[in-house]
């Protein structure tokens, strides 16, 4: 299928969704003053089988236009395109020679975070050819390294020797450079998320919605493979759930992430977009079981939401939780429970979560590299998709608008407009970059700004 019948495609499936998300909105307004609520809750659900009905048609599209088969493979010749190329970057020929990049993984946070760590650390490495070298001696994790959970990043080259280490930015062409955190980095360089690859840009945008978390979803690929002892104890705690299709991921996010990073979201908000998918389902084939793998570091979530919700059968490890909610979070152990939830997360059909963690953001990501597009396969409760540090994250108004409302801003077609969120109401915010204005925009007239840059097309790894 070419690219613009793609775009097209996805386009239309989003913008139903806006309907949706407006008219809920407003008319959810006159139901909470208590204007003729009886009559305007039945024109809701009647507005709500309709755009199931529409979605669900249109997700049949793709698996009828007779290029499943070509998607699939395409999908699995560029991820593998891609891990061949890390491989290569990662085992050169002289180590003692090779270029190298050094990433210390002594950032103070949870395990999401420091993967982004190391994924941000390895599109460095990508993006300079040099090699990537992860010093993680004293890991919180586990004191011994990160090679002792996980199989390590290079088989050949593991040090970068007595050479001098230069602090990135260097003014020179050093031969080993030390990274700072991302959030501490000057003069940003462009090959950042949410830049993907030119030379494969055009080939993702065929299968996959959003190119950008894709791209991320690989380097999580190639860094994330547990060791023999590691992988048998996830399969062990795995063994003994009913892990079966179909099935709904919940991930939710409490203790110290509410009230600093995130608003504290009550059960039932995640619920209304699980019963609104399994309603869809319905639609095209009989479901036995409201199966909802529910994974959080609140231990008492999975035994509220078992009392509150009866008709829905909860999966999930409630040890796995209690751990994860104590000062036992940043154990061995607690990196199994995560490395279980993290495994049956983007395993799942569906994800429900709040993307302002870093545990939702990394199982999509992991989502996006299990299935061929998992672009629509998830509801976030608050946040759209992001990286801790990217670049600018722009839209590109299609339409133009001519703001209604004095909280809205006016733009016209072309325009870049840098986001900050989707409202979820129809609305975001956003920032008009050629008029600095600031304010609401209609997310339908805009869609999202891919940014391509040209990374070295490792031409010496075979197509
Ligand atoms: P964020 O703080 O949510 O953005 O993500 P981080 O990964 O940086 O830190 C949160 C930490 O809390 C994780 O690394 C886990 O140790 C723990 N955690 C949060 N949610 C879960 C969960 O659903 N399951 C488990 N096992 N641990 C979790």
């Amino acid at each position: 299928p070419s690219e613009e019948y793609e775009n097209l495609r996805r386009r239309i499936y989003s913008n139903t969704k806006e309907i949706w998300y407006y008219i809920n909105h407003e008319i959810g307004k006159l139901i909470a003053d208590e204007v003729k609520a009886d009559s305007l809750q039945a024109i809701l659900n009647q507005v709500a089988d309709r755009k199931r009905s529409l979605l669900s048609d249109q997700e049949k599209l793709p698996e009828l236009d007779g290029y499943k088969e070509w998607r699939e493979t395409e999908a699995a010749n560029v991820s593998e395109l891609v891990q061949r190329r890390l491989k290569h970057l990662q085992n050169p020929p002289d180590c003692r020679d090779a270029r190298k990049v050094i990433c210390n993984l002594n950032k103070g946070c949870g395990f999401g975070c420091q993967l982004h760590h190391i994924v941000y650390c390895l599109i460095f490495a990508y993006a300079t050819e040099r090699t990537l070298i992860l010093n993680s001696k004293g890991w919180r994790y586990n004191s011994k390294g990160w090679d002792y959970v996980f199989h390590p990043i290079s088989d050949s080259c593991t040090t970068s020797y007595d050479d001098k280490v230069m602090p990135w930015p260097v003014s020179y062409d050093a031969k080993v450079v030390s990274l700072p955190f991302i959030d501490s980095i000057s003069q940003k360089p462009k090959f950042l998320p949410l830049a993907i690859p030119k030379d494969l840009a055009h080939r993702i945008v065929r299968f996959n919605g959003d190119p950008a978390s894709w791209w991320i979803g690989q380097m999580l690929k190639y860094i994330l493979k547990p060791r023999t002892t590691m992988q048998k104890a996830i399969n062990e705690t795995i063994a003994n759930m009913n892990f079966k299709s179909p099935i709904v991921g919940v991930h939710i996010r409490r203790t110290d992430k509410v009230g600093t990073e995130a608003a504290f979201h009550h059960i039932h908000e995640y619920m209304t977009h699980v019963k609104d998918y399994y309603d869809q389902l319905e639609l095209t084939r009989p479901v036995d079981t409201r199966r909802v793998y529910l994974a959080s570091d609140d231990a008492n979530v999975l035994e509220d939401a078992r009392k509150k919700y009866p008709e829905y059968e909860f999966i999930g490890d409630a040890s796995i939780a209690k751990t994860a909610a104590t000062h036992r979070r940043y154990t061995p152990l607690s990196l199994a429970g995560l490395l279980v939830d993290l495994h049956m997360l983007s395993t799942c059909d569906y994800i429900v979560c709040t993307f302002s963690s870093q545990v939702g953001r990394v199982a999509y990501e992991i989502m996006q590299t299990n299935r061929v597009d998992a672009s629509q396969s998830f509801f976030s409760l608050d946040d759209i998709y992001y990286f801790g540090g990217q670049n600018a994250h722009d839209r590109r108004a299609l339409m133009p608008h001519t703001a209604n409302a004095k909280d809205e801003i006016s733009f016209q077609v072309g325009d870049l407009i840098g986001v900050a969120g989707n409202h979820w109401n129809g609305f975001g915010r956003g920032t008009n970059k050629r008029t600095n204005l600031n304010g609401l925009i209609p997310w339908y007239k805009t869609a999202d700004h891919l940014v391509l840059y040209p990374f070295p097309e490792y031409k010496q790894v075979p197509l």
